[in-house]
């Protein structure tokens, strides 16, 4: 017998209220019961993005809402400005190279959070002008949270529009659209929402609206004119992921049922358990400023070989937690703390973590890191 357990930044667990709906027989889209879904979803996304602005769904993956916001707002030869902290904030230049679009990079330490005084320099130097500068909310890799709030109040004043990748931040830590002035917010199903991958989201502003007008990059299926003319009469432009959506009305109920200041309460709890009881066993955190609370990386201990150490959670003991993407593979390992995950999933995996780091010969009191992390829920 094996229970598995997954504590990975994307996918996350499955409520079993989403299995439930995800199980139901296919509606028709093109139906009034359809209809009452749709209408009903776009409005409780509006409550978790934080937004009166329209939220789009697209069958796509996290990174297709992504593109969808990259075709849509500029056209090429256009100058943008991407910030590269990790892996997904390169995905941003290497999307707008991909439509010949001109990117000036800031390039971040990873492990760091972009300082928004870079941002400020940038728009108000670059010739040309810059049109739209992406960000990203957690850079999922190195498990930084940037201030997009500082971000906003930068870009707010100037002819740029701010994209938010929100993908793993949505619905776990607070992103306030409309407030911060972020003018598209991206996210993703299989993160904080609490849903199987396949689903991606995009909020858009007055002002992004006004960049789409005029923008000229081939686009098609994500064009968000055909999608906004949809979705004024309640309805997608093509078949949309029917089953997800349906998952999608269960989760974003749960997620009403507690409240945004809950969720992102359990959040920040569940991340001070994590970096507390990783300090108590003597690891050091990969960013140890700018710690994000939705996933935790923390680097190897001396000797220990972290690939090894997430496979043999995974594969002897069923715990599944992430290793390292791109330069920081081998290098550190990843807790998730997002989603469908609570207090005690996080100290089964802390005495996981400790099992496993005792067996590999690291040395260190067993217990300590359950222990610290019990100590962060207790008060
Ligand atoms: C997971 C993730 C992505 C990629 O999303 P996909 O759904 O895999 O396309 C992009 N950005 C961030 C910050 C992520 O966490």
């Amino acid at each position: 017998m094996r229970k598995n357990y997954l504590l990975t930044p994307g996918p996350t667990p499955l409520p079993p209220e989403v299995c439930e709906a995800m199980a139901q027989p296919i509606l028709h889209h093109r139906t009034p019961q359809f209809q009452a879904v749709l209408k009903e979803v776009t409005e409780d996304l509006r409550y978790v993005f934080q937004t009166k602005n329209d939220v789009f769904i697209l069958a796509s993956s996290g990174t297709g809402a992504m593109e969808a916001a990259v075709v849509n707002l500029v056209s090429p030869g256009d100058t943008v400005l991407t910030v590269e902290g990790g892996k997904f904030g390169e995905r941003w230049t290497e999307l707008c190279a991909a439509y010949e679009i001109h990117a000036e990079v800031i390039k971040v330490e990873w492990g760091k959070a972009v300082d928004p005084v870079l941002i400020k320099e940038k728009l108000k130097d670059s010739k040309p002008k810059i049109k739209a500068v992406f960000t990203t909310l957690c850079e999922t890799s190195t498990g930084v949270t940037n201030d997009i709030k500082a971000i906003g109040e930068v870009v707010r004043n100037t002819e740029a529009v701010l994209v938010v990748d929100a993908i793993s931040g949505i619905g776990a830590i607070d992103l306030k659209t409309d407030e911060w002035t972020c003018d598209m917010v991206i996210s993703g199903s299989q993160k904080g929402l609490m849903l199987p991958p396949g689903l991606g989201f995009i909020s858009v502003s007055p002002k992004a609206w006004k960049l789409i007008e005029v923008s000229r990059c081939p686009r098609y299926y994500f064009d968000l004119k055909t999608a906004k003319k949809a979705l004024d009469k309640t309805d997608t432009p093509f078949t949309p992921a029917i089953s997800l959506i349906i998952a999608l009305r269960a989760a974003l109920g749960m997620m009403k049922q507690d409240g945004l200041e809950a969720i992102f309460t359990r959040h920040k709890k569940m991340a001070d358990a994590t970096r507390a009881a990783m300090k108590a066993l003597g690891l050091s955190l990969f960013a140890p400023t700018a710690a994000s609370d939705v996933v935790t990386a923390v680097c190897a201990p001396e000797g220990i070989d972290t690939e090894k150490l997430v496979k043999t959670m995974r594969d002897s003991y069923g715990v599944t937690i992430a290793g390292g993407q791109a330069e920081l593979k081998g290098k550190v390992f990843r807790i998730a703390h997002m989603g469908f995950i609570e207090e005690f999933d996080i100290i089964l995996a802390i005495s996981c973590l400790e099992k496993v780091l005792a067996k590999m010969g690291y040395s260190f009191q067993l217990g300590v890191g359950v222990g610290a992390a019990q100590k962060v829920f207790l008060g």
